[in-house]
């Protein structure tokens, strides 16, 4: 088994490579192709299984070779990952940095406790991936920094831990707003260790038709 089953394009195969990954683990071996096949994806996976680039890898494949043009010109982000704290925010972050070196995509991070001045300008050179917690997005798109018009991907991820941290009232509110794209015109994942009926709900309002993967 290698990444090479899974067709990933040179660039990302190139990254995959740098980054010293030779086989996928369980949740990438199977929530890679499901998630290009664009269905919706609810996957219960623990920390350190591997299930970052479980979404990065199949997200930022599908950005290459759908968005050439429009969508990597526009300034707002095509993919969106919203994950409940700083640390988590900044590890799935530096991963799409790997990832996505030497393409044209720009991953960006937005979390709280920190200058929202500086993450605005950064924003402001361009987005194609963000990744943030929830308080912080809430924040940035009440100053109408963010645009989620364009958003096509979007993964919830730990969304058990982010109910937990009470972040549903901001996850509702950056989901279900006007701008972006209704479920069935995005492809949603969602990655929780566990599944109880709060998730299951989530699962029901944000996704359509999806597929459930426990690893
Ligand atoms: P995660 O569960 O996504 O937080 O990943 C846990 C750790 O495993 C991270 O340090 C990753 O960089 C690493 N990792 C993920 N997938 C692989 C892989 N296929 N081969 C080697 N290391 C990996």
């Amino acid at each position: 088994e290698s990444f090479h089953d899974v067709a990933m394009g040179e660039i990302i195969m190139g990254n995959i490579t740098l980054s010293r990954y030779t086989r996928p683990t369980p949740v990438q071996k199977h929530a890679i192709p499901i998630i290009k096949t664009k269905r919706d994806l609810m996957a219960c996976a623990q920390t350190g299984s591997g299930k970052t680039a479980a979404f990065l890898l199949p997200v930022l494949s599908q950005i290459y070779t759908d968005g050439p043009g429009d969508a990597l010109q526009a300034q707002y982000p095509i993919s969106l990952v919203l994950a409940p704290t700083r640390e988590l925010a900044l590890q799935i972050y530096d991963e799409a940095r790997k990832f996505a070196y030497r393409s044209r995509v720009r991953p960006c991070v937005v979390y709280g406790g920190a200058d929202i001045g500086q993450q605005i300008r950064d924003l402001e050179r361009g987005c194609h991936l963000l990744v943030a917690t929830p308080g912080r997005l809430v924040d940035m798109m009440e100053r109408g920094k963010i645009g989620l018009d364009y958003c096509s991907y979007l993964v919830l991820d730990e969304a058990d831990r982010m109910l937990d941290m009470g972040f549903e009232p901001q996850i509702r509110r950056i989901v279900e707003q006007d701008t972006m794209p209704p479920k069935g015109l995005r492809q949603t994942m969602m990655f929780s260790a566990t599944f109880p009926k709060e998730i299951q709900i989530l699962a029901r309002d944000f996704l359509e038709d999806y597929i459930f993967l426990a690893v």
